[in-house]
């Protein structure tokens, strides 16, 4: 079992407080950046969890990290803006070098420098993250990068970059994971020379971009680990960030139960409340019991993260099933508050947009029942 952090929630959701439906519904009609919460979680440490404390973070475990962005999620709030600080971060603390981690651990710890942009995705590849094409070419001391990535979030907010990029042609590798390396991108710099950010407008207030990168230079110092390696080090994080995600899914479904069961009891229809009708209350049943299903699968995941154990298959499946839980309970509760539902004032639908993402990213439900298909069950690969 892991621990349950009921301290620290206490005080993310007093955090939290100051930070109501109003700022959120404002920040999402003007598209805005909500860098006021993410500096106030700064402060507080809390992105820094992870981080561990000679690095000047706190070296909690992940059930702590995920204990604060699922109380971020359950309190209305949008962890989105900044959840990825936590776990990227991961990639360089397990493989950088110890130079890296002294330059750069301590500044992020303490919010001097910002690493929330991840740069995986790229229009032609999508999901075979194999395919990937953006090249990085050595060139004496640097590489230089040019290709595109797609999707890259919150890469206008942030200082520095993890960018997965392609170091030997595929055709030339020995294994296909080989052959592509991760840089920690310094966007200041790569700003002035070779690296163009454009935002793309989505459904929901999410700060994601398409990057260009025209030659741009990155030091060959800031390659993590070993060249041709990077696709591991990526996936080494990957159940980090799935259990994570998961966690927020569990903190929305939470939200969306509690807002729906206030109104059902209080919503007067036909002269009795609307939650009096077996047709509003087995939506919220079903959904409370897949939201507890779920966390049950959380939880096992981040055990089994945190006694060092190979959590892929919990990760996965922690990750579907808490998406499709935060999803049914956004459902239920549009339903249950009916037209108010779609009324931007009760926040609902702009919690039901935002759940709705972890459907598709950070892996689309899919490429999970894909990997229980081959991985757990023994069955052939579909692709
Ligand atoms: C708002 C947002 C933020 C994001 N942030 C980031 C980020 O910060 N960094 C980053 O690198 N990426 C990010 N992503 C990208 C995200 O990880 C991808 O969108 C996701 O992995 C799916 O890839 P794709 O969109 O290319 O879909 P595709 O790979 O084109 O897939 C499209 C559909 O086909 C299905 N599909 C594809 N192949 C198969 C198969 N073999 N079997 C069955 N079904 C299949 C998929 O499940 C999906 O439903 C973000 C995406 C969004 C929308």
């Amino acid at each position: 079992m892991t621990q349950d952090y009921s301290d620290i929630r206490e005080e993310v959701a007093k955090l939290c407080a100051d930070f109501p439906g109003d700022y959120w519904r404002a920040k999402d009609k003007h598209r805005d950046y909500p860098g006021e919460f993410v500096d106030a979680l700064t402060k507080a440490g809390y992105l820094a969890v992870l981080i561990p404390e000679k690095y000047g973070g706190s070296g909690l475990p992940i059930s702590a990290a995920a204990a604060i962005l699922e109380e971020i999620q359950l309190q209305g709030c949008n962890g989105g803006a900044c959840h990825a600080q936590m776990y990227i971060m991961g990639t360089l603390l397990r493989h950088g070098s110890d130079e890296q981690k002294a330059e750069y651990l301590p500044k992020i710890a303490s919010g001097e420098l910002r690493l929330q942009a991840f740069g995986v995705t790229e229009p032609g590849s999508g999901t075979d993250t194999l395919s990937l094409k953006t090249r990085a070419k050595k060139d004496g001391g640097h590489y230089v990068v040019s290709g595109q990535k797609i999707w890259t979030s919150r890469a206008e907010h942030s200082d520095l970059m993890l960018l997965l990029a392609r170091t030997t042609p595929r055709e030339e590798c020995e294994k296909r994971t080989d052959g592509l390396s991760v840089f920690l991108v310094d966007m200041r710099e790569a700003l002035e020379g070779g690296l163009t950010i454009k935002p793309i407008d989505t459904m929901m207030n999410h700060s994601t971009t398409e990057i260009f990168f025209d030659d741009m230079r990155v030091p060959a110092a800031n390659l993590i680990g070993e060249e041709g390696k990077g696709f591991r080090y990526i996936l080494s994080g990957m159940n980090a960030e799935r259990l994570l995600i998961a966690a927020e899914c569990i903190g929305d479904a939470k939200w969306f139960l509690d807002k729906a069961t206030v109104y059902a009891r209080e919503r007067e229809v036909f002269g009795r409340p609307i939650g009096q009708n077996q047709g509003i209350q087995f939506p919220l049943a079903k959904a409370y019991a897949d939201m507890r299903a779920a966390e049950l699968m959380v939880r096992d995941g981040l055990a089994k993260y945190e006694a060092g154990g190979n959590a892929g298959a919990e990760a996965n499946m922690a990750k579907m099933l808490a998406a499709d839980a935060s999803w049914a309970a956004g459902e239920a509760c549009v339903q249950t508050h009916g037209g108010f539902g779609f009324a931007a004032e009760y926040d609902i639908e702009r919690k039901y947009r935002e759940t709705r993402l972890y459907q598709v990213a950070p892996i689309s439900t899919n490429l999970i029942l894909s990997y229980i298909s081959e991985h757990i069950l023994g069955l052939p690969r579909s692709y």
